[in-house]
């Protein structure tokens, strides 16, 4: 018997198929991948019905939440792509700080929701990403030392299994499918339909500083960063990309952000950036401007991501001088792809304030963080560009201690995203919940060793 699904149902050839499935990645560069069916759930039931439908015919499963991936890690041959775009509710419990949110909610929508009363939850740092591949691949959010990696903040899931089973899963109850649930990513093997959240008191003042200079400065702003990235209790955001400011040539923005309860302490804290050695040669300032995340997150979104370029992202984490990346970095500089390319750094690890981490499969993280984004429009300059960002990282690997999850380029280079162990162990845990192979799994895996 077919099973009961209430949501379209889509399969190759249909009328709207292939707009359904451009639309699952959110940039141009839309893999050549094809699922055989496009199930676009209106509700848990249907997620139900579409592992059935998936077991009936043969196929696999991919699920998609809000189609942030840049690899499009969903979008899959063989498969039934459960596409869970329209699982949007969500609960506010103020008095006792928890929530649950389903899937395809956005994290800016989420959080434009928790201001209204006073709370927060550490959503990503750009409007438009959802929260379900968000949250499984850890989470690197505002305010993200001062609370971990998103994922720490999600206390329960909601699931369904490769068996079309409905499950909860938290520390006492499936303790094992909520260990994989905080870090597996895209390689997680039951289908989210909705998390348990634990909510956080709105920041009092978030006070945001920019400073702006030419790439001639690199090694002074870059080695300043390194230098006082662990200590500082702000968060830094430092951008490079090509920019009018500059004439078009390489721009490095420095963005610090600090959380704090006053705004005189807030002062305080970003008055640390006005000792950078380059601070004589900047271009431009924008000092203390009291402001929030949300218009910061749209500030960077509408700046750097736009949805009708193609994009390959790359990444590492890294405790290196910037003495031993700046070699690398020079080169990078010299062939700098078009804006709105770029490469970030923010810092990370090593903070005192940063909260113990549970056992989770997520594991991996250190000092500064690297992503290197190139984006541009010509299909006809993929493999260009796909070098570019790919051979650049794999210059900086003696540097890195692993990557993460959330910007990961696993199809050309795979690497370290979470610890041996715990890779072994989401191994074993997947012939457990997964014993048929239904799910899909990471598009590319390090070398064991
Ligand atoms: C413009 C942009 C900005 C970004 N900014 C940030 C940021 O600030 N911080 C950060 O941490 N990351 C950031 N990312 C990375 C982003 O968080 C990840 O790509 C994340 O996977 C996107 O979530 P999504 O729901 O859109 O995932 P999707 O693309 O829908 O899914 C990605 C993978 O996650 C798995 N998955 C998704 N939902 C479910 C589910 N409900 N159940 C089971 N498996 C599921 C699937 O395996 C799928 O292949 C950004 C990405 C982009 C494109």
């Amino acid at each position: 018997m077919t099973p009961q699904i209430e949501g379209r149902v889509l399969r190759r050839g249909d009328y709207r198929y292939e707009g359904l499935r451009r639309e699952a990645c959110w940039h141009a560069g839309v893999p050549d991948r094809y699922p055989e069916v496009i199930v676009l759930a209106n509700n848990e039931d249907d997620v139900v019905g579409a592992v059935e439908l998936a077991r009936q015919e043969g196929l696999q499963i991919a699920v998609r939440s809000g189609g942030h991936s840049w690899s499009a890690s969903h979008l899959r041959d063989d498969t039934v792509l459960i596409d869970l775009s329209n699982l949007r509710h969500v609960t506010v419990d103020q008095e006792t700080m928890t929530g649950t949110a389903q899937p395809g909610i956005k994290g800016s929508e989420l959080n434009s929701m928790l201001a209204e009363r006073r709370l927060f939850f550490p959503t990503g740092h750009c409007t438009g990403v959802s929260i379900g591949g968000y949250l499984l691949q850890g989470g690197f959010a505002w305010a993200g030392r001062d609370y971990g990696p998103a994922c720490m903040s999600v206390t329960g899931i909601d699931a369904v299994t490769a068996a079309g089973e409905r499950v909860h899963a938290d520390e006492k109850e499936n303790p094992d499918l909520f260990w994989a649930a905080r870090g597996a990513g895209p390689g997680f093997f039951a289908v989210v339909t909705r998390f348990h959240l634990t909510l956080h008191p709105r920041m009092r003042t978030t006070m945001n500083s920019g400073y702006f200079w030419p790439a001639s400065a690199a090694q002074d702003v870059y080695g300043f960063v390194h230098e006082i990235g662990r200590r500082t209790p702000t968060e830094i955001n430092l951008l490079c990309s090509r920019d009018p400011m500059t004439h078009g040539e390489p721009l490095l923005a420095l963005n610090a952000t600090a959380f704090t309860d006053t705004e005189e302490e807030a002062r305080e804290q970003l008055s640390l950036f006005e000792s950078c050695p380059a601070r004589a040669q900047t271009l431009a300032t924008r000092l203390n401007e009291v402001t929030d995340t949300g218009t910061l997150s749209r500030y960077g979104t509408d700046t750097h991501y736009d949805e009708t370029k193609r994009y390959l992202a790359d990444n590492m984490w890294t405790h290196a001088s910037f003495d031993d990346l700046w070699p690398t970095f020079e080169e990078m500089l010299k062939t700098w792809p078009p804006a709105p390319s770029h490469l970030v750094v923010f810092n990370w690890g090593g903070y005192e304030g940063a909260p113990a981490r549970p056992s989770m499969a997520y594991s991996v993280e250190d000092d500064l963080y690297y992503g290197l984004y190139a984006a541009w429009t010509d299909p006809a300059d993929d493999d260009m560009y796909t070098r570019w960002v790919t051979d650049h990282m794999r210059a900086w690997e003696p540097y890195a201690s692993g990557i993460q999850l959330a910007d990961e380029n696993l199809l050309n280079r795979p690497y370290r995203f979470v610890t041996e162990e715990n890779l072994r162990r989401l191994d074993d845990l997947r012939a457990t919940w997964d014993p048929d192979g239904m799910f899909v799994s990471w598009l590319g895996r390090p070398a064991e060793g």
